[in-house]
């Protein structure tokens, strides 16, 4: 008996176009507010999860949340108990341009998966979450900032790329701590080469000079605390040039977070 004669076959076919007519179940608001806040697919694996939340229960126990004893300027996880304000031997040796960083969660296996669902996946979903995450990490910064400026990507990358984390997570974070959200002060002038595999040296070149404050935004910054906000602090390079252009551009003070830092001491000029 061949399969297109088997009743079963008939049957399920018959059940397909079926459910093919059904007009499709239009989620209640609830369920869709629930979506949006525990999304159904895991932010590290993009697998379906079965019930509500964006992370696996055995990823979760892999996370680090990043807090004191840290270095007061740069946000070095220290192994042991540190005093208030106590600085790291690279931020006493060379003070920072920024103020102070902060990071919501050490890079690792399970935060790269939540920066490259950003980046790669352009997924949404977790902005939220994160966007608190980085609140609670960044909490006397953000009680004291005037203003918050994403890390821009240059013109063709972002139009490449069609959209940029880094604004995405501080617009997130804008909306959870009404801080008002400045997505353009500064301009990325050089297309620089992607920092991924540089070594310290090599990164800090390669960012040096490529920010500056747009003029029209000057205003703006003028004598603001800027809360400057990016996916991931590797070297702080970035966070510097950054940092430096914005105090050239009239900025008081400005202070860094990321959703990710990685863990070891940030790199200085030798
Ligand atoms: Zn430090």
């Amino acid at each position: 008996v061949g399969r297109t004669s088997s009743p079963d076959h008939v049957a399920s076919r018959a059940a397909l176009r079926k459910a093919a007519r059904k007009p499709k179940r239009i989620a209640g608001p609830a369920q869709r507010l629930a979506s949006l806040i525990f999304p159904q697919r895991s932010l590290v694996t993009n697998r379906e999860l079965p019930g509500p939340g964006a992370i696996e229960p055995e990823h979760w126990s892999q996370l680090v949340f990043l807090g004191p004893p840290q270095c007061q300027r740069c946000g070095l996880a220290f192994g042991f108990e540190a005093e208030p304000r106590q600085l790291c031997a690279a931020c006493l040796a060379h003070p920072p341009a920024y103020e102070r960083a902060r990071a919501a969660l050490q890079y690792g296996d399970v935060s790269r998966g939540f920066v490259l669902a950003l980046k790669r996946a352009g997924r949404r979903d977790g902005l939220a979450l994160f966007a608190g995450w980085m609140h609670a990490a960044a909490l006397d910064l953000a009680a004291e900032a005037d203003l918050i400026v994403p890390v821009p990507l240059h013109y063709f990358r972002h139009v490449r790329r069609g959209f940029n984390q880094s604004v995405w997570l501080a617009a997130a974070l804008s909306r959870r701590t009404n801080i008002r959200l400045c997505v353009d002060a500064l301009v990325r002038r050089r297309a620089t080469p992607s920092q991924a595999g540089l070594d310290p040296g090599a990164r800090r070149r390669n960012v040096e000079g490529a920010f500056r404050a747009r003029k029209s935004r000057k205003g703006r910054l003028k004598g603001a605390r800027v809360l400057l906000v990016d996916d991931v602090f590797t070297t702080g390079a970035t966070a510097e040039a950054c940092a430096k252009a914005l105090l050239r551009g009239g900025a008081r003070c400005v202070d860094v977070v990321t959703l990710a830092r990685v863990a070891g001491p940030r790199s200085v000029p030798i």
